[in-house]
């Protein structure tokens, strides 16, 4: 019988790995399911609720953790806990494998295998399994919220005896997994969206959410999205064309949300002091790049920066700032990887180290970094700017930003043990 084990988070994350559902279903599965005392509570998961999935509550991290072939967490654990693991177990996490190469390569050295979720290949097959779509789509709907609740005016355009109040404008800026639900939810409040993005695939799919796109379309924009998707790093002369149009439409935003990535790269700077400088007063800017660097020139990791009477938010983890529904779409994220790891007669852990899904999330196995990325990353001996392969490289969600955020993001801090 295989064991899974759940130790509890750092107190910086709110969200965790398995959800009293996703318990159900692997207890189903024939697995023992270890699940540390109150590790769910701050997404409303109590220890009544995982015991009545099949879960055991167990008093401290280490008999979650000790006992485990699979170590299931949402952020990149301490060395002691991954030290706690039984030889040959796995840890399955969003494990920041960009970042810390230092501390990646001592967790490497334990023996343990580790799989960083952030690194699942978007593939159809892996649809289920991607948690950088899974937090991004949240980041997006929860930058929206955020915005209307600092916007001293309403969104909506209400008609009223007493007059008629406008409607918001709203504009999204980079239209990967968050920008759409920051679309679509900016919609759904009433508010006048717009969109740029410098892929064209993007078009037709803002236009279907009722929002108008706005981008410099010339050559080098047609030309802008990679075979895997991704933006390309543009050039100088499209960025000036670029920071004019934006420059111009920006003055008569009441909102604006930004989510634009580059694989690899630090997020482009969009927005200027200067257009910052232009908007109205009571203006509010979401950034959702904030963790690799930003999309706005003033905004601050972790701050709202006020300038000009402009907010600039640079609140991070969003997806953990609605940890109900990130973990139970994290949690199944994990059981749809976990599922197959699981052999259907024997109840045993059987790993097919061959798999395309496993081949691109495990990043350690045997005492050493096996990812060869990743592997050079960790033979220097400071944090250095990323290098990622574009077709591997998943980066988007405000989570993942923050996974492939590099030097600037926090460093996880370790769970109990
Ligand atoms: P992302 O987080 O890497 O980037 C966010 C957006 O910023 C992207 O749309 C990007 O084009 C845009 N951007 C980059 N530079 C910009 C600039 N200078 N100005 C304006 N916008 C800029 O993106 P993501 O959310 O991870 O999604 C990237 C792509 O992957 C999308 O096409 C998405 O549909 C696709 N995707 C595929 C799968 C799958 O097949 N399983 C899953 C998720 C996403």
């Amino acid at each position: 019988m295989i064991t899974i084990g759940v130790p509890a988070e750092s107190p910086e994350e709110p969200r965790i790995g398995l959800s009293p559902e996703t318990a159900k279903k692997l207890v189903k599965l024939g697995a023992k399911v270890l699940i540390r005392s109150d590790a769910g509570l701050r997404s409303h998961f109590s220890d009544e609720d995982y015991r009545s999935a099949g879960a055991e509550i167990v008093a401290a991290d280490a008999d979650a953790v000790k006992p485990a072939d699979i170590v299931l967490t949402v952020r990149r654990p301490s060395l002691a806990q991954v030290q706690a693991m039984k030889p040959g177990a796995i840890l399955i996490a969003m494990l920041d494998p960009y970042s810390d190469a230092d501390g990646l390569q001592a967790l490497a050295k334990t023996g343990a295998s580790l799989f960083a979720m952030e690194l699942m290949p978007r593939i159809s097959r892996a649809q289920s399994m991607d948690v950088l779509s899974s937090q991004a789509n949240l980041a997006g709907y929860k930058a929206v919220v955020d915005a209307a609740a600092l916007f001293e005016r309403a969104l909506p355009m209400m008609m009223t005896a007493a007059g008629t109040v406008p409607a918001a404008r709203v504009f999204v800026m980079g239209v990967g997994v968050a920008g759409l639900q920051a679309i679509a939810t900016a919609r759904r409040l009433g508010a006048i969206v717009t969109a740029t993005d410098v892929r064209p695939a993007v078009k037709e799919q803002v236009a279907s959410l009722g929002a108008k796109f706005i981008a410099v379309e010339d050559e080098e924009f047609k030309q802008a999205e990679t075979a895997a998707g991704y933006a390309k790093e543009m050039s100088d002369e499209y960025k000036k064309k670029q920071a004019a149009l934006v420059a111009e439409h920006v003055k008569t935003q009441d909102i604006v949300i930004t989510t634009a990535l580059i694989p690899g790269r630090p997020a482009p700077k969009l927005i200027s002091k200067a257009m910052i400088e232009s908007m109205r007063p009571g203006s509010i800017i979401v950034d959702l790049a904030v963790e690799r660097g930003g999309n706005a020139e003033l905004s601050k990791a972790g701050e709202v920066v006020e300038h000009n009477g402009v907010r600039i938010m640079g609140r991070l983890n969003l997806p953990g700032a609605i940890p109900v529904n990130a973990s139970s779409l994290y949690a199944r994220n994990l059981l749809a990887f976990v599922e197959p790891m699981i052999d259907k007669k024997t109840g045993e852990l059987a790993i097919n180290w061959d798999d395309e899904l496993v081949k691109g999330t495990v990043i350690a196995k045997d005492n050493a970094i096996v990812n060869a990325m990743i592997a050079e990353r960790t033979g220097r001996a400071a944090p250095s700017p990323i290098a990622v392969p574009e077709a591997n490289t998943n980066n988007g969600d405000e989570t993942q930003s923050k996974k492939n955020g590099a030097a600037k993001r926090p460093e996880p801090k370790g769970g109990k043990t």
